[in-house]
Order: structure tokens, then sequence, then C-alpha cells
């Protein structure tokens, strides 16, 4: 059957998923979580950005890695990363057109907080669009890839999985996704620090796209 008369839920990823990761919002929260590291827990910047990187992979963010083994406060930490400079952001026309041509609701499922979703949401011209924003804190600080946020939001929305869709750039976080019955599909921007992940995630990903406004355009006219 054809996405657009299969799917009635639609779920996004934010960052790098409904705008670009040329944007460098990520490079601006990736150095003030280095810079959070090195004041709070007293160590000089080389080795802050090495524990950031460590604790990013075992933990599957900074933040859980920090939480687990220094007790440090979420809220605190969340406010302190996402103290950004959003103007390089802006909105992708061609992508809002197709997103607000997709019928039934649609939400966003972040690993980060929901005034750095709210802010991004405005430079992007989606402000109130979604129906719901499933951020960390509501995930109880448990992020993606792990299997039992996405249990959470199947409860939480009463969403039937088998006719709900799921978006990430991250294509290890689909594999849970597809798991609990979503289709899944993976934005590819390209990364080749995580080849290995892509590669295990490979056989629950349904489909691929380079660019998620043409996805949802050939997912509008019927094409898929
Ligand atoms: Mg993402």
């Amino acid at each position: 059957m054809k996405i657009k008369k299969k799917i009635n839920t639609w779920i996004f990823d934010l960052d790098n998923t409904l705008y670009s990761a040329d944007s460098g919002i990520f490079q601006q929260v990736h150095k003030l979580m280095g810079k959070f590291i090195a004041e709070n827990l007293n160590m000089d910047l080389p080795d802050a950005k090495k524990l950031q990187t460590k604790y990013y992979k075992q933990h599957g963010t900074t933040l859980r890695g920090l939480m687990d083994n220094h007790g440090v406060d979420p809220d605190f930490f969340l406010n302190e990363v996402h103290k950004l400079n959003y103007s390089i952001v802006g909105p992708n026309e061609g992508l809002n057109t197709e997103l607000k041509q997709l019928e039934g609701r649609k939400l966003i499922y972040t690993n980060a907080n929901k005034q750095h979703v709210i802010d991004v949401l405005d430079r992007i011209n989606l402000t109130n669009f979604f129906d719901e924003i499933f951020d960390i804190k509501l995930a109880n600080y448990i992020p993606k890839p792990e299997i039992e946020p996405y249990k959470q939001i199947i409860n939480l929305y009463d969403i039937d999985p088998s006719t709900s869709a799921m978006f990430d750039d991250i294509a290890k976080n689909l594999v849970p996704a597809k798991k609990v019955g979503f289709t899944s599909v993976w934005i590819d921007a390209g990364y080749e620090n995580f080849s290995d992940d892509i590669e295990a995630s490979k056989e629950y990903l349904d489909f691929q796209t380079r660019d998620l406004s043409l996805f949802l355009k050939d997912v509008n006219e019927g094409k898929i």
C-alpha cells in the first residue's frame, strides 16, 4: 500500500531531520557540552571533549553519561548546552509545503529538550504545527535508541504502530522504531563516522532518502 494511504501518524526527529545538518547548530551544542564538562567537572577542555565523546558512545547521549557517573542535573545541563545562536537556522518552505499536505497526526521525537524544539520550530516557521513534542525529559532522560521511550510514545499518545512512520537521520534510532512496528525512514545526511551503525541498522530501514522534502513530495504524489 502507498505510504500516504497507510500512515496516519508521522513521527519526526528534529535535528538534522527537519533542518539541515549544515546549519552549524550541532557544532554549537557540541562546543557548549565540552565547555560544560570542563567547567562542571573541573577538567581542561581536551579531556572534557574526550569524556564527552566517550559518554556519547557508551551511554547514547553525553547527558546520560554525566547523569549516571557524576549526578549532573539534566535540566541544568540541557539549558546550558542549548544557549545557542539560532539565527543561522532558517525555514525550508519546500519541506514545509510537503509537511502540511500530510494527513493525520504529526509528532516530534527528539533526544533534545523542549525549549530547543520550540526555538528551532520558530526559526523554521513550524510553530504550533506539530501535535505533540516528545522530548528527553518526557522520556525520563532515556535517549533513543533505547527501546523504552518508543513504547512510551505508543502508550502516551495511543498510537497504532502499523499506521505510523518515523523519520530520523541516525540510522540506529530506527532499529527500535522498526521493532515496535513503525515504518522507518532514514534521512541519509552523509555521516561517514557512523558507517558501522548504518551497516548494522540497514535491515531495519524501510526507506532511505537524502532529501526529506523530495521524499515527502513522492509520498504526497502517491509515488511511494
Ligand atoms: Mg537527528
